[in-house]
């Protein structure tokens, strides 16, 4: 029976694993299909606190994983595909024909951001000009002309945040009016920089001889006619998929998938059981924040199991 187990090796998951296991608890953590997790995918990571000359997305992870193994934190790379509660309030989790048992369970499994499917993608994802976080990559396209994709709220915010480095921004969406909320809509719309390209999706990414994006094309909807934009960059903001499916009804989701903590904590409905980051979160969506909620989520197993011991 372990203490706690982890799921996921994102910044959520690593940081829980840093304060489970300065506390003794020798926690598990569970790697699965992406160990890592976003940041991997990223490349210069520039907003996390403490490294003033950016520090690359993998590197970033990586020292995580270091710091907490060097205080006791394992690390197994199974994926969990179901999680159960036994009779005694503790967790059952089956990985494949193997099952593991904790007292409690951290759940920090992330979202991933949804893609179009196009060829090309793994390639051009990261450095090659395809990316989906403004935020993070935004300043590398400085003067430069970049596509955002979607027509939510995501996608709004993204092309709005791009105006500050871009020369044009081109907002491809597939119908003729924004998803957005009218607040986020009349600011994309209204900026000089942001143009829409409406009833439109993009078919191809035409990377240049360097492997990074050159332009791409565009096919009307409603014409079927096809067209060529030369851009440095290509955002994806099609909504992110919070990898959540397992959970087996032990903690509430919301209409999209997102764990449902209790305010201002990292509490399910299920006592011993934790969310943290992305899985959780569809608001900010920060590598700090996540870490911040993976270290909340370790003092709550914390002092859980401390009270399960007193009773
Ligand atoms: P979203 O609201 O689900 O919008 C996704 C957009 O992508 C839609 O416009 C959709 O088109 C389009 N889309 C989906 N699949 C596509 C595909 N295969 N090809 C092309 N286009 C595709 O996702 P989101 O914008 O990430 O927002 C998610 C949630 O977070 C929302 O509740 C949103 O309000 C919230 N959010 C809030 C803020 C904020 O308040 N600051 C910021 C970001 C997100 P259709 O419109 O045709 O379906």
């Amino acid at each position: 029976m372990e203490n706690v187990i982890i799921i996921g090796t994102g910044c959520a998951g690593w940081t829980a694993a840093i304060y489970t296991a300065r506390a003794n608890l020798e926690p598990l953590v569970l790697a699965g299909g992406q160990p890592g997790g976003q940041l991997t995918t990223t490349s210069e990571v520039e907003n996390y606190p403490g490294f003033p000359e950016g520090v690359d997305g993998p590197t970033l992870m990586f020292s995580m994983q270091q710091q907490a193994q060097k205080f006791g934190a394992r690390i197994d790379y199974k994926t969990v595909e179901k999680v159960e509660r036994a009779a005694d309030g503790t967790f059952v989790l089956r990985c494949g024909d193997e099952s593991l048992e904790a007292t409690t369970v951290i759940v920090a499994t992330g979202a991933s951001a949804r893609m179009l499917g196009l060829p090309g993608e793994d390639e051009l994802y990261g450095k090659g000009g395809l990316t989906t976080c403004a935020t993070c990559d935004g300043a590398f396209y400085k003067e430069m002309s970049v596509v955002v994709v979607g027509g939510g709220d995501s996608a709004c915010e993204e092309a709005t945040f791009l105006t500050r480095f871009a020369s044009k921004v081109h907002l491809v969406h597939r119908r003729d009016e924004l998803r957005a909320s009218k607040i986020m809509a009349e600011r994309a719309l209204s900026h000089e920089k942001i143009e829409p390209i409406w009833s439109s999706e993009l078919t191809a990414y035409e990377p240049g001889d360097d492997g990074k994006m050159k332009s791409v094309r565009i096919r009307n909807l409603e014409s079927g006619e096809e067209s060529n934009l030369e851009v440095k960059g290509v955002f994806i903001a099609i909504g992110h998929v919070p990898n959540s499916g397992f959970l087996n009804g032990l903690a509430d989701l919301d209409e999209n998938g997102y764990i449902i903590q209790q305010p201002g904590r990292t509490v399910t409905k299920t006592e011993g059981l934790y969310a943290a980051g992305d899985v959780a979160d569809h608001f900010y969506r920060q590598a700090v924040t996540a870490a911040g909620q993976g270290c909340a989520a370790a003092l709550e197993a914390e002092r859980y199991l401390a009270d399960r011991e007193g009773s």
